[in-house]
Order: structure tokens, then sequence, then C-alpha cells
């Protein structure tokens, strides 16, 4: 089985809280048994966004624009100037991205243009304080951006269509390998992808790196230390499927036992091996397995604390030590033309096996929490 295949071309698009997305839960529960092991669903309830294509017309022109996940819809079409408002950044590996807003006669904000978070192509996205406060926006690419500098004042015309889809449910797919202790390490990977992405790279090829890491263990001895393998939902839409998980988790204290997370998010394609951890200790080991398997040699690696945009951060943010592997800086990001073509088999490996050394060596002795 080779989840790249099933989760990005069989299944194709699975947005959060879509039937896609829960045959795609199957799937990883599936091959969670094929590994021997048995899964089980952490299951959540989930307020759900449907986006329509958004439109955008700068001075009489068309210009591509991309959802933004959550936006209030404008009333109707839209008309106003252009006026730039500052940057943006998300934090961690985010570049600081313009922030626009198309303004009424009387000064109104009507709608937001944003400029694409790593500065490529129009693609969909989140924005805002939180998904409950976000007014009409889209996202324009990079170069449009720059392009938007120069025209202040110019006459733009939005129109945001989308709405909130209240009852769903989403369901993250959780395995267990028992060690001698009760003390675990996370070992995790999305699978939803965005609106029209299959999400081939982001992030089929985290959840076949994943699966072939639970292979391997399940295929093992019983480890030192347990492990907890999870397929995680929703992470597009704001690592809603961690949080909910860690939430979940604080409730029963079943969060006392994690001990570490390893996330895995785009590892088959892209300009740079991100090594993204913290604290600084597990970065160091990160940096040194990498070194120990010629990845230095073979890629341009950067290695850095861990930051946003990744399940592994709200483990992070709850004082665990906190791992992401990623290849990443690739045009076709969140966009259709994620194809299967574009699937390095070297890229994942070299992913699957630095991760499985910070593991193991993870089982045998933790990090102390930064
Ligand atoms: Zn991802």
């Amino acid at each position: 089985m080779n989840l790249v295949e099933t989760l990005g071309v069989e299944i194709g698009v699975r947005q959060a809280g879509t039937p896609a997305a829960g045959r795609a839960a199957e799937a990883v529960a599936e091959a969670f048994r094929d590994a021997g092991l048995e899964p089980y669903f952490h299951e959540f309830g989930l307020l759900g966004y449907e986006a329509d294509e958004p439109e955008l017309e700068i001075d009489g022109e068309r210009w591509d624009a991309g959802p933004c996940m959550y936006a209030s819809p404008t009333d109707g079409t839209v008309e106003g100037r252009v006026r730039r408002l500052g940057t943006h950044s998300i934090g961690g590996f985010f570049p600081e991205a313009d922030v626009f807003a198309v303004e009424d006669e009387s000064g109104r904000e009507l709608a937001r243009l944003l400029m694409s978070p790593f500065g490529g192509p129009a693609i969909p996205f989140l924005t805002g304080a939180r998904q409950i406060a976000v007014g009409p926006a889209v996202f324009i690419s990079g170069a449009d951006s720059i392009r938007l500098r120069d025209l202040e004042g110019v006459s733009a015309r939005v129109r945001v269509s989308g709405r909130f889809v209240p009852g769903l449910t989403e369901r993250n797919v959780v395995a267990e390998l028992r060690g001698r202790s009760d003390d675990a390490v996370v070992v995790s990977a999305h699978y939803d992808s965005v609106w029209r992405g299959p999400g081939v790279v982001d992030n089929a090829t985290g959840v076949e790196g994943l699966r072939r890491i639970a292979e391997g263990f399940a295929g093992g001895g019983q480890p030192g230390r347990s492990l907890i393998f999870i397929g995680f939902a929703a992470e597009e839409i704001g690592c809603i499927g961690s949080r909910s998980w860690i939430f979940d988790s604080e409730v029963t204290g079943e969060l006392g036992r994690i001990k570490a997370c390893v996330n895995l998010d785009c590892i088959a394609h892209g300009e740079r091996l991100e090594l993204m951890a913290s604290p600084r200790a597990l970065a160091d080991r990160l940096a040194v397995f990498a070194g120990e398997l010629g990845l230095r040699d073979r890629y341009d690696l950067n290695v850095g604390p861990a930051g946003p945009g990744v399940d592994a951060y709200p483990f992070h943010e709850k004082g665990i030590p906190a791992a992401t592997v990623s290849h990443f800086g690739y045009d076709e990001y969140h966009l259709p033309t994620e194809r299967l073509e574009l699937i390095d088999e070297q890229r994942l490996a070299d992913s699957v096996e630095v991760a499985t050394l910070l593991i193991e060596s993870l089982l045998e002795q933790p990090v102390e929490p930064g």
C-alpha cells in the first residue's frame, strides 16, 4: 500500500468535514491495521466552511484570487479603493506578507487582499485572529502583491462567497504501540487537504511516511516507551485536529504521558529540508542525525525552532518537545497542480529515516521540555 496514491490520487481533494476526508480517515486506519496496529478514531465536532471561488478585478482587469477559509462573504460584489495596511506573518518560517484593504468612499473596509503566505501563486489559506473574526478576504499572488504596492488608491471589485457549515464531525486516526513505559512519543501527519487541492505533497507524503514509520516500529520489539501514531484531521483549517486531540488528552490527563511529538508535513518535494524543532536540544539532535545520514550534502538544510502552521506547534505550545520534518518551498503548494509526478522517493525515504532516528533516540531518552 502506498498512501501517496491512495490519498493524493484515488481519494484526492479531502477537505475537513467532507465525505472524502472520511474516506481518507478510513484509509489511514486500514494502513495502521495492515501494520499490525489497532487503530481507533478520536472524533470531534467541527464547524466547517464551504468556499466558493472568489472574484477580483483591479482597475477593470481580472486578477487571480484564492479563497480565505472562514472568510465572511461580501454583500454581492463590492467596489472600492485599495490601500496598503501593512504586513503580517504567521510566524516561524512564514515571511512577512502584504495586507491590503479595499475601502469605500468613507474609508470603511469592504474586503482584504492578502499576499500569499510564501509569496507564490494565489492559494487557499487562512488568516485572522480566529476563524470567527475574519471579514471578507482573498489571497493574491506574491507577484500581484508587489504590483499592487505601486497602485495605491486603485479601484477594486471583490466578491467573496462562502458559508459556515455547522454540525460536522471529524476524526483523528490514532494507533498506539505500547512500550515498556507509559511515557509516549506522538508521531503524526495530517491527512486532510485544502480547497480543490489533492494534497499529494501536502500531506499524502507525510501520511505515507507515518505509515512506513508505524510499520517499522510495529514490526520490531516492544519499545522502551510507547508510540502513539496519529493521522490528524483538519490541519489545513488551523491545526484543529491536533488542537482537539491535545485538548481532550489534557482533560483526561493523558497528555502528561506525552514526552515529544515528531510530525511529518510535505516530505517528498521542495527546495529545502526544513527541520523545525523546539527546544534547542531537540533541534540539535535532528541536526546531528541529518548530518550522519549525509542530508547536509544532499539538500539545502535549514534547522530552526518549532513554528506555527503545523500540527507539532500546538504540542510545543503545551511545553512538549516537538519537531517537524518537511521539504519545503515549491510552486504547486496548496494548488490543484500537486501531482504524483512531483514526488521524490529519495526525499520521502530520507525524511522517514531522519524521523526514525529521532524517534528511536526519544524512546531511549526524551529531551527535557524547554
Ligand atoms: Zn500540510
